[in-house]
């Protein structure tokens, strides 16, 4: 990328670094990343500037980019322009990032000097909004400074996962579209107070400049400032459309100034987004003026004709908005303007009157709140993707709508309208009505939680014990709440990795939750801390998991069969084997059994070969109905913990198309050749074991995928094909006794036990007729 010492900058080793000012350290949400709670922090610092100070090396100055990968405490309350000395190790980048270097930071930062005055100012400014927005209630109290300046910091995790649910995540992040609302806001005031138009002009110009430093001068936010001058400029005039060529200067100008910009997916949405103001707002305010007063009116349809032009760019890159979102957006538009104005004020009055601020503060609260009550509403919906073909064909189709409905009557519009309402109404109550789901007397649930494990077992009405939470919260919270589980006595997270934990704050949402079940081993060191932060910020006490642990709620025991617990005679003996480092190994497994039914599950976690050739020689391996294969299915399985159990169901939570391989094709081998009938979470989606009426019976339910294509809806529409049935378990060598109802005796178990080994049984399975 030919910058001056790259070869020095590329060079690992220790490194004393410093980077004026984290201009794009934005708040905690958008410096870890979207949704990717595994990731460590991390901030992007420009690169002029940087260099090395260590004697050996030389320095380096370079106006590309550089990654900072921090840690601890003391990097969240940096302002921007304030310079830092770090030390840190100097990596290349990795894959195709704009990076001129990855710093994998030491410790925390050294401020050298102070933040100029108005990021002083601004920051001042920023924990005003914070303070006054505390009297508000707690879910309010996170999104006003975020709809205000972008200042996630006080987001509750969950609310970003219904946000994004709903569709309103962008409402979070500066844009175009929010500048153009403040400074539409101070316009107004303008007019209202008989101002000049040339001072109006100068009032606003420096209200812009003004909320740049505010909402911090991160890349985004400038590229919103430019967005917003044109929009604003395209609107004072009166039409849209003589807006067009000021965008088309701003994309030109933008691109010359930072050609990265070219690949941003965000750029392009905020170009788009810019093109429906100018198209639609117009049109659109005229007709809300009619019902709204003006400033109201212009502010809401701002906000639908910056999400409307927004669609043919998510059409075109198969990320189609879900059904959902269209109503969540249309009812939330009217509070977003009186929010961001209010929480503005709010923000300006806060540091010099706080009782004034907090007058302000609570009708700002009553708009947030009202976002927040439509982003839980809509999370609640399925995740349903429109009628509507992705890619190049959706964009012609939705280009070839528009072009029928500008050039037909009114009468036809309307026809149209109609036909559209009543698709989108059917589709989603579809997906609403999902008939036989939870199957009656369901026993275990393996959620579809893509790439993870999220196990649900019944203890009750309301009430199951959850053992892990999957990658991501919405896909366990959707899981537990179709289940109808509103408490958990029992939540066991069997190892820290993110495919278990990731998902907890969907699992603890809106739930009461007794205990906590977690592996010995604390690592991953980030992901273990931030679970057990989660819990204890619920009130949920942790222990620590050892074999021989029990605990029963309602009809189910579970006893904890690994890791090893500390021997009787040292009791300061280490839980987790010496040698075991890998979280995998040292993960929780479980027996559950419903003694009243006479089964047994054994989930496996994450095991591999090493801990469960030890559970195998431990002789704590119970016989079980049940298998959770461990692992995901991976190949690291030991065929004897496979097999010495006598499973005749196993189920195996996956991902689709995940890029580990799992599950194997040798351990679904070994599973087959054994007589296990495996089921995967990537094909059957929730999968369920009920208990049948007759003693020891067990069948299985899918619930089939909510991602499928929307061609399968009607299909899905249908009950689950509660399918497969398993009868009670057979009797070894008599294919002929399957229909027989009873518990296997004692006797008759051992004597299984004893001759499964040297001859393979009978499935044991039949299909059920269609119900
Ligand atoms: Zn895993």
């Amino acid at each position: 990328m030919g910058m001056p010492g790259g070869a020095a900058l590329g060079a690992p080793g220790a490194a004393v670094v410093s980077a004026p000012g984290a201009a794009a350290f934005e708040a905690p949400g958008a410096a870890e990343g979207q949704g990717s709670a595994g990731t460590r922090p991390s901030l992007t610092v420009p690169g002029d500037g940087v260099g090395s100070a260590a004697p050996a090396m030389r320095r380096v100055s370079t106006r590309v980019p550089v990654l900072l990968l921090v840690s601890g405490t003391g990097w969240r309350s940096l302002l921007p322009g304030q310079r830092v000395r770090l030390h840190g190790r100097v990596t290349p980048p990795r894959g195709d990032e704009f990076l001129a270097g990855v710093v994998v930071v030491r410790g925390p930062p050294r401020p050298v000097g102070h933040p100029p005055w108005p990021q002083t100012a601004a920051g001042e400014i920023r924990s005003g909004l914070r303070n006054a927005a505390s009297v508000l209630p707690p879910d309010a109290r996170g999104l006003l400074p975020a709809l205000v300046v972008g200042d996630v910091s006080g987001l509750d995790p969950a609310l970003v996962t219904d946000l994004r649910a709903a569709g309103l995540s962008h409402l979070t992040a500066v844009s175009g579209a929010n500048l153009m609302i403040v400074i539409g806001a101070v316009l107004a005031l303008a007019r209202l107070v008989r101002l000049r138009p040339r001072w109006a002009a100068v009032l606003g110009a420096v209200a812009l400049i003004a909320f740049v430093i505010v909402a911090r001068p991160s890349p985004s936010v400038l590229r919103a400032a430019v967005m917003a001058g044109v929009g604003l400029l395209a609107l004072s005039a009166g039409r849209g459309r003589a807006g067009v060529p000021a965008l088309l200067a701003a994309i030109i100008g933008l691109l010359l100034f930072e050609p990265e910009l070219a690949r941003s997916l965000g750029f392009v949405l905020s170009v788009a987004a810019t093109a429906g103001i100018l198209g639609l707002a117009p049109p659109l305010t005229r007709r809300l003026s009619r019902r709204l007063p003006r400033f109201l009116a212009e502010a809401t349809a701002v906000t639908i004709a910056a999400q409307a032009g927004c669609v043919p760019v998510l059409l075109l890159l198969d990320r189609p908005p879900g059904l959902a979102s269209i109503p969540a957006n249309l009812l939330a538009a009217p509070a977003v303007a009186p929010a961001t104005v209010l929480g503005a004020v709010t923000a300006v009055v806060a540091p010099a009157a706080p009782a004034l601020a907090e007058l302000v503060v609570r009708p700002a609260g009553l708009a947030t709140g009202w976002i927040v009550t439509i982003a839980r509403a809509t999370a609640g919906l399925p995740d349903t993707a429109p009628p509507w073909p992705s890619g190049l064909l959706g964009l012609g189709t939705l280009i070839l709508l528009i072009v029928i409905l500008m050039a037909a009557g009114r009468r036809i519009r309307r026809v149209v309208l109609v036909i559209l309402l009543v698709v989108t109404t059917v589709t989603v109550s579809a997906r609403l009505y999902e008939p036989g789901w939870p199957p009656a007397d369901w026993l275990m649930v393996s959620c579809d939680v893509g790439q993870g494990d999220a196990t649900v077992l019944a203890a009750g009405e309301g009430s199951a014990v959850v053992v892990d939470a999957g990658p991501d919260p919405r896909p366990v919270d959707a899981c537990l709440r179709r289940l109808g589980v509103r408490s958990i006595p029992l939540l066991v997270l069997t190892h820290a990795h993110a495919d278990h934990v990731a998902g907890l704050p969907g699992a603890l949402r809106g739930r009461t939750v007794g205990t906590a079940l977690i592996s010995p081993l604390p690592e991953p060191e980030y992901q273990a801390a931030k679970a057990s932060g989660t819990l204890a910020a619920h009130g949920v006490q942790s222990h620590i998991a050892a074999a021989g642990q029990s605990f029963t709620s309602g009809p189910l025991t579970l006893t904890t069969l690994w890791p090893s617990a500390p021997s009787p005679a040292d009791p300061s003996a280490p839980a987790v084997p010496v040698g075991l480092t890998d979280p995998n190994e040292a993960s929780v497994v479980l027996a559950v059994s419903w003694a009243r039914l006479g089964v047994t599950a054994v989930l496996g976690a994450d095991v591999e070969t090493e801990s469960q050739r030890a559970l195998v020689a431990s002789g704590r391996l119970p016989r079980a109905e049940i298998l959770k294969v461990p692992h995901h299915g991976s190949r690291d399985q030991d065929p004897q913990f496979l097999t010495t159990i006598g499973a005749r169901v196993a189920i195996t939570s996956v991902g689709a198309e995940n890029t580990y391989g799992h599950p194997a094709p040798a351990t679904l081998n070994t599973l087959a050749t054994a007589g296990v009938r495996n089921y995967r979470t990537d094909r059957d989606g929730d999968v369920a074991v009920i208990a049948t009426h007759a003693q020891g019976g067990l069948a299985i339910a899918r619930r089939g995928h909510a991602h499928d294509p929307p061609t399968t809806a009607a299909a899905r529409a249908h009950p689950p094909r509660a399918a497969i049935r398993a009868t009670p378990r057979d009797r070894p060598g008599c294919p002929t006794c399957r229909a027989e109802s009873a518990t296997p005796t004692r006797r008759s178990r051992s004597r299984r036990s004893r001759s499964r080994r040297s001859r393979p049984i009978p499935l044991g399975l039949v299909t059920a007729p269609p119900p």
